[in-house]
């Protein structure tokens, strides 16, 4: 049996883990640099603990609080100059994928001068600050993948910074950050985090033990979908789906994700669409695409969730979305123009040609236009 893993953050999952575990920030460094989105790190209590496990280990800190959904490449920038003109020397990210992916850049900007192009091509050394990186949604497993994606305003879409440097030092689980969540948000993180299972399970590059946590994660999600539509999630069920959902980032860190999330990356550009909600709107018709060439894995993802069909996975799902977005035929054509190109597209036994995405879009948001 062929295998390979590597994890090298630290995950540490139990109900008050940021107070819990003061020794293990005092091991990162002097001064933090908080890097957090606009209002969530308040909101869910994430920052008020971490600054009071700073002040009892006498440690200082600045907070940089700009960081956006879907976040930057000037954004990083700009938080990398902060980090030097504070003299931060670790990074802690508070926060959804957004200031969690921008953190891991920042730390490594902050101690490299890389130019724009050198960040894309990945031409740097491993040199980065420490992390420690403390999850308020349930949805992208940032906090234990070698990640960054950000937005590139000059390609207009999005990019996947990718680096082992970029592993979080140090990941810190607890639900009660999830408690303040709006439904739309849970919901579509928790999609994301589905997605990210399925699409490890489905990926060429998945092995036996990406396999067991994918499917593992899967099936939690799933037995979370009712709570998640009532929206009558229960603090063990958010425990629950930040578990699932540090499992997804744990097995897309080996894999990498596919198709779902290549064609999804456009959505969120052009149409503001989220990015869970982007993948889940096209997740069901990708499983019909893969039924022609690998039933049993299909069959095995629908196991998982206790369901007997691809109908009805759509069913299950459509009652998450809710109504969903549509596109016209020049923005399909547009979104396919640029989802073939990228590396996810191809990392499936066998992967979808410029048709099959054209079939995929269209028969998920298409309205019917291409039948
Ligand atoms: P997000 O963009 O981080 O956050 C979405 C919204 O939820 C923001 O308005 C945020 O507010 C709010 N929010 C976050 N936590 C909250 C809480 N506990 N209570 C109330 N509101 C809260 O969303 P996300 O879906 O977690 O992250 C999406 C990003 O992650 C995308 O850029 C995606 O491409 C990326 N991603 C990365 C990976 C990876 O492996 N690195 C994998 C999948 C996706 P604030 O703005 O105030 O924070
Ligand atoms: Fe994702």
């Amino acid at each position: 049996m062929d295998m390979h893993f590597y994890l090298p953050t630290e995950i540490v999952m139990e109900d008050g883990c940021v107070l819990r575990n003061k020794d293990k920030f005092k091991l990162l460094g002097k001064k933090a640099l908080i890097v957090t989105g606009r209002n969530s790190a308040r909101i869910c209590g994430g920052l008020d603990d971490v600054v009071c496990v700073l002040s009892k280990n006498a440690q200082k800190y600045a907070i940089y609080d700009k960081v956006m959904s879907n976040p930057t490449i000037e954004c990083v920038y700009d938080g990398a100059q902060f980090a030097r003109e504070t003299g931060a020397d670790f990074v802690i990210a508070i926060g959804g994928g957004s200031p969690m992916d921008a953190a891991k850049a920042i730390a490594l900007l902050a101690v490299q001068d890389i130019s724009r192009e050198d960040l894309l091509k990945g031409n740097y050394t491993g040199e980065i600050l420490p992390t420690a990186f403390i999850p308020t949604t349930a949805g992208t497993g940032s906090e234990v993948t070698q990640y960054s994606i950000l937005t590139d305003n000059e390609a207009r879409t999005k990019v996947n910074i990718s680096s082992r440097a970029l592993f979080p030092t140090l990941a810190l689980l607890d639900g009660k950050y999830t408690a303040a969540l709006s439904r739309d948000v849970a919901v579509n993180t928790a999609v994301d985090a589905l997605t990210h299972g399925i699409e490890s399970y489905l990926s060429l590059r998945s092995n036996k033990l990406t396999s067991t946590l994918a499917l593992e994660s899967i099936s939690i999600i799933s037995r979370c979908f009712e709570k998640l539509k009532n929206f009558t999630l229960s603090r063990g069920d958010r425990n629950q789906l930040l578990y699932a959902s540090t499992l997804g980032g744990i097995v897309i860190a080996h894999t990498g994700t596919i198709a779902v999330h290549a064609m999804g990356y456009p959505l969120t550009y052009y149409k503001d669409i989220d990015h869970g909600r982007a993948n889940g709107l096209l997740i069901g018709k990708y499983l019909r695409f893969v039924l022609r060439h690998e039933p049993d894995k299909i069959r095995d993802i629908l196991i998982a969730m206790h369901l007997g069909s691809i109908d009805e996975f759509e069913v299950r799902l459509d009652g998450l979305l809710g109504e969903k977005e549509s596109l016209t035929r020049d923005e399909i054509k547009k979104f396919c123009d640029i989802s073939i190109n990228t590396r996810n597209v191809s990392n499936t036994a066998n992967p979808p040609g410029y048709e099959d995405l054209l079939e995929m879009y269209a028969s998920a948001l298409g309205g019917g236009i291409y039948q």
